[in-house]
């Protein structure tokens, strides 16, 4: 059993992602090992953040860890809200706020393309690797559907019709930035441990 720690307190993402990954693998989150801190994800860029959640676990623990960050980069709005996606509206990280501002922001402006980019950083034997997964989509102008979270109802992902938020958890689940990301640490995990074993 290879065990990883999530530096996260999520205890939905952490069992999501260990549904994804084969056996071998136990996740644990950081309440599951006692920490309990809010790491200050103050990065400039999601690299950055995803770098500084990663390396504040390896410090206090020196164990094999991960962590991730997600943004919607909009391309008429110069990759904005990107690493501040989460807060774009305000502190108190409110979806619906979020979509408003981003609506205002977009009004007029006939560009629409928009991606969401994961980020992960693992530290591995104590060597750090970065991994990616994007979905590449558009804004639409109104919200549709009541499934997921954040951005979901204003983001229809390319080759679609529907709304993420119209779209079941699985089928998501299957195409989103995040799967995409967590599909890659897969891979190279595999091929990590393998190598040690
Ligand atoms: P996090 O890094 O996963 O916490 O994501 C940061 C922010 O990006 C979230 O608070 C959401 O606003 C947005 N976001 C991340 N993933 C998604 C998604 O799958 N759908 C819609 N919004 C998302």
């Amino acid at each position: 059993m290879i065990e990883l720690i999530f530096a996260s307190h999520n205890k939905n993402k952490a069992q999501e992602i260990e549904k994804k990954l084969t056996s071998i693998f136990k996740i644990f989150t950081l309440d599951d090992i006692g920490i309990h801190d809010e790491i200050i994800e103050n990065g400039l860029t999601l690299q950055q953040n995803a770098i500084i959640k990663a390396q504040f676990v390896f410090e206090k623990t020196n164990k094999n860890c991960f962590a991730d960050d997600t943004g919607l980069m909009v391309e008429a709005l110069n990759g904005e809200p990107g690493v501040y996606s989460a807060r774009y509206a305000g502190k108190d990280k409110i979806d619906n706020n979020n979509m408003d501002l981003l609506l205002k922001n977009l009004n007029g402006k006939e560009n629409r393309k928009a991606k969401f980019v994961s980020v992960i950083c693992l530290i591995y034997q104590g060597v750090q690797h970065m991994i990616e997964g994007e979905l590449q989509g558009k804004i639409i102008d109104t919200k549709r559907g009541n499934h997921g979270f954040g951005y979901d109802p204003i983001f229809v992902p390319d080759g679609y019709e529907i709304t993420l938020a119209e779209m079941g958890m699985d089928e998501k689940n299957k195409i989103s930035h995040r799967a995409k990301a967590i599909d890659k640490m897969k891979i190279l995990l595999e091929s990590l441990s393998n190598n040690k074993s």
